[in-house]
């Protein structure tokens, strides 16, 4: 069930900061998707490829899907020929097997290069280093098939606010510093229903929202 009300208010308050709204539809149902598209939205998130192949194929073909969870290089073929933008790359390896598929399917992907901001040891990302590496090897590798337009992170999950905010922030930082070398370089994905309006004071650009949409996850 999608929550209308809280759809509307959230459009609201995010198109007045000029955000934008990925809504992330994973392990919901194809109505539900389609209920919010009816609204207007058109940026939906999923995290399992499987489960997005499938419902691209039953919803409307404008609708941009992201892919906002851990990508496998052996499965990014199934996506290439329609992803608008994937937020998780985490790996050099996966950047170059996203450039081998776009090229296949005659496109170029945006892609966002996630970053490992929380305390918490299960998140997947770059460190900082790691980041600063790959943006430094990227500029001169030729990867035609990608377009690397920003960061992605999630801080923890943690009730103590000071703490996600240093982490939202440090994401922040590293994407203003970045911002100035790299052309395309525009969007900084972080904050969902629990943070997002943190993330957004510190400087967000996209936020990538489901339960506060759909209701909870099972
Ligand atoms: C599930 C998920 C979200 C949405 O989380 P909510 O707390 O339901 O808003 C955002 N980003 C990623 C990467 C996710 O996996």
């Amino acid at each position: 069930m999608v929550n209308v009300e809280a759809y509307q208010k959230l459009k609201g308050e995010l198109e007045a900061k000029g955000v934008s709204l990925v809504a992330v539809s994973k392990i919901k149902p194809p109505s539900d998707i389609k209920a919010l598209y009816d609204l207007g939205q058109r940026d939906f998130g999923e995290n399992y490829v499987q489960e997005l192949v499938d419902k691209q194929g039953q919803l409307p073909g404008d609708i941009r899907w992201h892919f906002i969870g851990h990508l496998q290089s052996n499965k990014v073929k199934y996506i290439a020929p329609f992803v608008h933008l994937i937020h998780g790359i985490d790996s050099e390896k996966l950047l170059r097997e996203v450039s081998k598929q776009a090229v296949k399917a005659n496109r170029r992907i945006d892609v966002l290069l996630q970053v490992h901001i929380a305390q918490e040891e299960t998140k997947f990302g770059f460190d900082k280093n790691e980041l600063e590496q790959m943006l430094k090897s990227f500029q001169t590798a030729a990867l035609p098939g990608i377009r690397v337009r920003g960061l992605m992170g999630m801080a923890s999950f943690s009730e103590n606010e000071q703490q996600v905010r240093e982490e939202l922030r440090s994401l922040s930082d590293l994407f203003n510093k970045h911002k100035s070398q790299l052309a395309d370089f525009d969007t900084l994905s972080m904050g969902m229903s629990g943070d997002y309006e943190l993330a957004i004071a510190e400087g967000s650009n996209l936020v990538r929202i489901g339960s506060l949409l759909f209701g909870r996850r099972n």
